[in-house]
């Protein structure tokens, strides 16, 4: 059996841990009380997520649901800095969207931007080295490195393509394709016969091309997920017009307004916004048609919708040259191909500020270290003011403060968190 068209993809993402700061002093013959030298961790590798034209499917995705971006190693004495986590690289298909696995929200549309980062990798910590001041000679302390994100996304493969066709099975949608661009999609006589979408380029005339998509075939109850025609729909969402593809040869005691219709109908249960996409009727197998009043009453019947209808004969070439040229020229009229917004909206974290914490007292600096102090501290951007309000806000509910009160913290003494030191004051 072929491998299954792979078009959607549940994955788990984690970029790299920062490593810990060190402490260490300076050690030399002859020299006493060498300073603080102790090195900063690395940082944690980002989860980099990257267009590559040379897939089109999501197929690796199948089997492989974890990434995992190397950590950033521990710094050491002599002001050595720990080696940075090694970014993974996630490649995809072009048109991937990603979104939120939670609320489906858009974070990219990975269609023209090449490469983008979806999780940034934590902070190394401080060594000691940081944390000589003149009334603080010797920092008995470092900084551990702060966590990596995690985050669970939906990769959806969304094809980019300016033309999509359209059409019950076997009119003749692949026959089109293979016939006006060099895609060899599969063309047999049996329904159902294309289970991979087939990308195709189109070449009008010098310097006119356009993309043209054959997707499997629609079906009726296919907008309700009854058949394998939904999962494809999503392809032609970026389409910026449709030809439909009818079959007037009656071969099948078929009839193509009411073919048309059911199409129609389709589409617009999947997506109003689709259904009223600009579209164009090519009327096919007019070689083998059997009853012309059919093909009279499938034109009148666009016509009245206020569509252009073309005659072909897709397996005979005849007819093909007049559509692909009248679908250029419709498509030098309509905008480019739909390029989606993010539409995820970042949202503080809920941290849990009631668990352990840690404190210890050196000459008045306060070192405090606690796992939710981590997660807490790696999601506040200290440029942006709202979400520092939001981290000291976080701070006050924790109790933290009370609890330095009660161990005897004084007004001017210093509170160390990680990479952020500030004078108390109550
Ligand atoms: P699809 O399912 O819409 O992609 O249809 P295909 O392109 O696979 O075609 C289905 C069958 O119709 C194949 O046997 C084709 O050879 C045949 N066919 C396609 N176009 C024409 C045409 O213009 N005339 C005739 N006589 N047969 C055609
Ligand atoms: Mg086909």
């Amino acid at each position: 059996m072929a491998a299954p068209f792979v078009d959607t993809a549940k994955i788990t993402v984690r970029s790299g841990n920062g490593g810990n700061g060190v402490v260490s002093f300076h050690r030399e013959k002859y020299v006493a009380n060498g300073g603080p030298d102790g090195g900063d961790g690395g940082r944690g590798g980002d989860i980099v997520v990257e267009i590559n034209d040379h897939l089109s499917t999501l197929m690796d995705f199948r089997y492989k649901r974890k990434y995992t971006a190397g950590s950033g190693a521990d710094g050491a004495g002599k002001k050595c800095t720990g080696r940075d986590g090694e970014d993974l690289v996630i490649r995809v298909p072009r048109g991937t969207v990603i979104r939120d696995a939670e609320t489906g929200e858009i974070i990219q549309d990975m269609s023209q931007t090449d490469r983008f980062v979806l999780c940034r990798g934590g902070r190394g910590g401080w060594g000691n080295q940081h944390f000589a001041t003149p009334t603080r000679q010797v920092p008995r302390f470092a900084k551990a490195g702060l966590p990596g994100e995690s985050r669970d996304v939906v990769l959806e493969l969304k094809l980019l393509a300016d033309v999509g066709l359209v059409g019950f099975p076997n009119v003749g949608k692949s026959t089109l394709l293979s016939v006006v661009s060099r895609a060899q999609p599969k063309i047999a006589n049996y329904h159902f016969t294309t289970l991979f979408p087939n990308l195709g380029v189109v070449y009008v005339d010098e310097g006119v091309s356009f993309v043209m998509a054959d997707i499997p075939g629609i079906i009726e109850g296919a907008a309700e997920g009854a058949g394998l025609g939904h999962d494809f729909l999503r392809h032609i969402d970026r389409c910026r017009l449709l030809i439909h593809v009818v079959d007037v040869s009656g071969s099948e005691g078929r009839d193509p307004v009411a073919d048309f219709e059911a199409i129609n109908a389709e589409l617009a249960q999947y997506s109003p916004e689709l259904a009223s996409r600009r579209m164009i009727v090519a009327a096919n197998k007019v070689d083998i048609m059997e009853d012309p009043a059919l093909l009279d009453k499938l034109r009148a019947h666009v016509e009245g919708l206020g569509l252009e209808l073309f005659e072909l004969s897709a397996a005979a070439h005849q007819g093909t040259r007049e559509l692909v040229q009248r679908a250029a020229a419709e498509l030098a009229q309509l905008p480019p191909v739909a390029v989606y917004e993010p539409t995820y909206v970042e949202r503080p974290p809920e941290v849990d500020t009631s668990g352990e914490v840690q404190i210890e007292e050196f000459d008045g600096t306060w070192v405090i270290d606690a796992p939710w102090l981590q997660r807490l501290i790696a999601n506040v951007n200290f440029g942006d003011y709202e979400s520092r309000n939001w981290f000291d806000q976080k701070l006050r509910q924790s109790g933290l403060f009370d609890k330095l009160e009660a161990m005897g913290i004084k007004d001017g003494d210093i509170v160390s968190l990680y990479d952020l030191e500030f004078e108390y004051q109550r």
